[in-house]
């Protein structure tokens, strides 16, 4: 069959697309194998089926597409959309990812040059923005693990990749969460290793500063995680504790208030070490956080979290207290003010958090009994304050009346 061209559609294509717009996977898998079907066919706004699917936010019917050969990239159309700006528009992260998975670009732009995470962020999409701007493939890093050039061996081990790539793909920037990464893979507990992973994340920061589509967002994180592994590294060379010591001083709080002095910074220095003093997104945080006292609001953890994931509002959902991990659920079982993933967190952390438990039981009984309190009077209050409103009824007319007067 001819290359497609946009609007020429045949009888078996037009019915393709209607069946992605029900969502009906079944019936688009029996279609795909008709001989007169292209699955890189384009309608008459240059649209092609993966993203109708992408837009429609169908996961099931995109993965088909992809494994019929439908083109990630294609860029006919007329506005310059692609299927990953179709994708990041629906607000769906699992479409976004596979379109990223099948290596849709991340710096194409569309008819007034905007990219797929910028529009993505401009239609309230963030967790889509999330995935986009964290997105960096096995494919980049694996790069690094066939020897170059003259090189005898390759910068990294092959089998190190797979728990790099686990630490580079994380959208949760705690560097206790950093830590109980490599802490869970015993190939990343030597130091050497550790040096090596480094190294390959300061090559990576340097290459997305240096290619033509700078991207200083996923340069800033590479080089953030390059200096938890390096300080992973010093612990592991100093103590033979397997990191337990580093992950202590992570969450130590002082004893004034429990805020993370030795945390705070460490991921200030971090920010400060950034190699490449011109980038704007380093003077943008470097502006958010100079200012602000050790100790008071915003950590340099949540404003480096927001610059790189795009993720606000910190507060108002179920971060692990330990590993900031979201969705927690386990609260502590004497305060109840604190949440945390699972024991293994709430054990690590409870050294720190025992200082401050008992305090924060008593403030919350109080509350709680303040409100209660407040509660009865609250209802006490109600039914004078309709005796008062009929007395006030009754007494208003004349009231007006002798005003009148
Ligand atoms: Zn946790
Ligand atoms: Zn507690």
């Amino acid at each position: 069959m001819s290359a497609p061209k946009k609007g020429d559609l045949t009888d078996t294509e037009k019915e393709l697309l209607q069946v992605i717009a029900a969502g009906n996977v079944q019936e688009a898998s029996r279609l795909l194998g008709s001989k007169d079907v292209r699955v890189n066919c384009l309608d008459e706004y240059g649209m092609t089926p993966l993203m109708h699917a992408a837009y429609k936010g169908k996961a099931d019917m995109c993965k088909l597409l992809l494994q019929h050969g439908a083109n990630v990239n294609c860029n006919e159309h007329e506005h310059g959309y692609t299927a990953l700006m179709f994708a990041g528009l629906s607000g769906k992260t699992d479409i976004t990812w596979m379109m990223l998975d099948a290596g849709a670009e991340t710096d194409a732009v569309n008819s007034v040059g905007r990219t797929a995470a910028q529009m993505a962020a401009f239609v309230g999409q963030h967790d889509c923005v999330t995935v986009i701007n964290n997105f960096f493939s096995r494919v980049r890093l694996d790069y690094y693990t066939q020897p170059q050039g003259l090189e005898k061996e390759p910068k990294l081990p092959p089998k190190l990749a797979g728990p790099l790539h686990k630490i580079i793909m994380s959208t949760n920037l705690d560097p206790v969460k950093i830590v109980m990464l490599v802490k869970e893979n015993p190939l990343l507990m030597v130091v050497e290793a550790l040096e090596k992973c480094r190294k390959v994340l300061e090559l990576i920061c340097e290459k997305c500063i240096k290619q033509q589509d700078m991207n200083e967002v996923l340069a800033m994180k590479m080089h953030y995680l390059s200096c938890v592994l390096q300080k992973c590294g010093s612990f592991l060379k100093e103590r033979q504790d397997k990191l337990d010591g580093l992950v202590k001083s992570l969450l130590k709080g002082r004893d004034s208030d429990g805020f993370l002095v030795f945390q705070e910074k460490f991921i200030r220095e971090c920010i400060r070490k950034f190699p490449y003093c011109d980038a704007t997104l380093l003077q943008q945080l470097v502006r958010s956080i100079a200012p602000v006292e050790i100790g008071s609001d915003p950590t340099a953890l949540s404003v480096l979290t927001q610059a790189i994931t795009g993720q606000v509002g910190f507060m108002d959902a179920d971060f692990c207290a330990t590993c900031g991990e979201k969705g927690a659920e386990k609260r502590c079982s004497i305060c109840k003010m604190v949440i945390y993933c699972d024991q293994a967190c709430q054990k690590l952390h409870w050294f720190s958090h025992k200082k401050v438990c008992k305090m924060l039981q008593e403030q919350r009984e109080k509350h709680e009994s303040e409100s209660a309190s407040r509660l009865q009077k609250q209802a006490k209050n109600n039914q004078t304050q309709d005796v008062n409103s009929e007395t006030n009824q009754s007494f208003q007319p004349s009231n007006h009346h002798h005003h009148l007067h």
